[in-house]
């Protein structure tokens, strides 16, 4: 019965410790597309994804690319 108590408890406590880790670390591959160089579609300049603009599926590095 102590044993099962064990296995038990250990399972959980397994379990707890991944979730957590899991819920406090978004997935890597969030991050990586966060941080991706993309080339802006009008001049080649290459920009962060995420300080880029975008209109119909192309990427721009700048607003003045964008409405060129
Ligand atoms: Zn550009």
């Amino acid at each position: 019965m102590f044993k099962l108590l064990l296995f038990t408890g250990l399972l959980v406590g397994v379990y707890y410790v991944f979730f957590k880790k899991k819920a406090l670390n978004p997935p890597s591959s969030d991050n990586s597309s966060d941080e991706a160089m993309i080339p802006c579609a009008k001049c080649g300049t290459y920009v962060q994804l995420k300080e880029s603009f975008m209109r119909e599926g192309k990427y721009y590095c700048s607003r003045e690319c964008l409405e060129a």
